[in-house]
């Protein structure tokens, strides 16, 4: 999936993309909203769904970008309503738990591009701890190290801000290609990178960000 999903970004970078976001948790900072995932958020860009496969597969063949584009933001958000980040916190009441809404940010910086990525264990992908004897992961018994994407976005709407993390698939479909091929391209010199020059153009684009509250988003940590 994210091979294919990949190349289409390629094509993308710099679109508008869909970013699904659920399990999030509100927090407020100097008046200002923030979001934050946890262990259970799920952060999906162009959802895997039936419908937008099938529009996805008509755009890599007609090429008919804008159009296609049109459609799956009417797919994808026929029955969401759009909301403001700040209706989060002031009109919170008025919002369903569990319902979707979506709103229009700005990706306004990628603050990670220089290490977009975390030790993880190569069976559960948690992160792992270095010991003395190597490396521990806290749910495996003997664990391997592999690099697993974590993407941390600062999100802008009016004067709301939400920090947002993409993890593994999203972020290889967000910067289009897998970790180790970004980690190798930035080795030498990040700048000589074409997927770190596409992070620093990335920002400042709008996307529509899809989001679930639900009970837990409620509670203030
Ligand atoms: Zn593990």
């Amino acid at each position: 999936m994210a091979i294919n999903e990949g190349g289409l970004l390629e094509n993308q970078v710099g679109e508008r993309l869909i970013v699904a976001i659920t399990d999030v948790q509100k927090k407020e900072f100097q008046g200002k909203v923030q979001l934050h995932t946890s262990d259970i958020s799920t952060i999906d860009i162009n959802p895997a769904c039936q419908q937008f496969h099938k529009l996805q597969k008509w755009f890599t063949t007609k090429k008919q970008k804008g159009l296609i584009e049109e459609l799956l933001i009417i797919k994808m958000f026929e029955n969401t309503q759009k909301i403001n980040l700040e209706d989060v916190i002031q009109n919170r009441q008025s919002l369903k738990e569990g319902a979707l809404y979506y709103f229009i940010g700005t990706v306004d910086m990628i603050e990670n591009k220089s290490k977009p990525s975390y030790d993880a264990c190569q069976n559960c992908t948690r992160s792992v701890i270095q010991t003395n004897d190597g490396v521990e992961c806290k749910s495996c018994s003997d664990a391997q190290i592999v690099q697993r994407y974590r993407l941390t976005l600062n999100i802008i709407q009016g004067t709301a801000t939400a920090t947002d993390t993409l993890f593994e698939d999203a972020a290889t479909v967000y910067i289009g290609c897998s970790v180790n091929d970004y980690i190798q391209s930035t080795a030498e010199d990040e700048k000589s990178s074409k997927y770190f020059r596409d992070l620093e153009t990335i920002s400042n684009k709008q996307y529509k960000f899809l989001i679930q509250l639900d009970e837990k988003s409620t509670n203030t940590r």
